[in-house]
């Protein structure tokens, strides 16, 4: 029986009076379940707005949805791993597509983040995925696979520490279009395989979750799929009803 990760990354939405509301509504409803584990990225601004609203609970995670690598100076703007963690973070996503196309986020500072937020016990989830044009020039395997390589590279002891990877084509983030779960499960098989290499049987404990434009209509179908361990979604996860009815697929 596999434990789903359920993960609701609300982009840049529900600042601290917002995020007090979804979480009043969501755990008025979401009671406890040791079935699954959701995680809430919320922005910087609303992270201890969601870790105080959780209290002790440990199936719901508060997360951030992204972290500098230093961890504290002249660096106007940023969010550290350790001010993270402080402010209630247990987990964060690193390389969300997002950063990698808006704001130019490369591998090599994606495994900056990725060490520096184990050195500051928080857990990570990195991005990978490949855009409409890599696909259709058949480079989709070669690109996750070196993102993967590439954005773990720095992280010590990668065999013992906590993390998971999301798969996320960056044609499906935000536009309807979503993976099949063949398609889905196609590229997990790819990644798993690939994280065998470098970690060996461990690897089989990683979850790997597929993101892209999922809904509370695909969630169930997305999640059937045993190459599938979770689901990281966007969109559909900022208002609390919807994202509801995705937690409790
Ligand atoms: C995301 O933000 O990680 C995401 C997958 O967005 P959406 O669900 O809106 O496609």
């Amino acid at each position: 029986m596999k434990r789903p990760v359920l993960a609701a990354n609300w982009k840049m939405n529900n600042g601290p009076t917002a995020a007090k509301k979804f979480m009043d509504a969501f755990l008025a409803t979401y009671a406890r379940r040791d079935d699954r584990t959701v995680v809430i990225f919320a922005p910087a601004v609303s992270l201890s707005t969601v870790a105080n609203a959780l209290g002790g609970r440990g199936d719901v995670l508060a997360g951030v949805q992204n972290i500098y690598w230093a961890e504290k100076g002249a660096f106007t703007g940023e969010t550290s791993a350790p001010m993270a963690r402080d402010a209630g973070a247990r987990v964060t996503l690193v390389g969300h597509s997002e950063r990698r196309h808006v704001f130019g986020e490369t591998d090599d500072q994606c495994a900056k983040k990725c060490a520096a937020a184990i050195k500051a016990a928080l857990s990570f989830m990195l991005c990978i995925g490949e855009t409409i044009e890599q696909r259709e020039a058949g480079e989709t395997e070669r690109l996750v696979k070196r993102q993967l390589r590439e954005g773990l590279a720095q992280t010590e002891n990668l065999i013992s520490v906590d993390f998971s990877i999301a798969y996320e084509p960056v044609w499906a983030i935000g536009t309807g279009l979503t993976a099949s779960a063949a398609d889905a499960s196609a590229i997990h098989t790819v990644i798993r395989s690939e994280l065998r290499e470098m970690i060996g049987t461990r690897a089989n404990e990683i979850p790997i979750l597929y993101g892209g434009s999922v809904n509370p209509s695909n969630a169930a179908g997305l999640l059937r799929a045993p190459e599938i361990d979770g689901l990281l979604v966007g969109g559909a996860s900022v208002e609390a009803a919807s994202w509801l009815s995705i937690a409790q697929t």
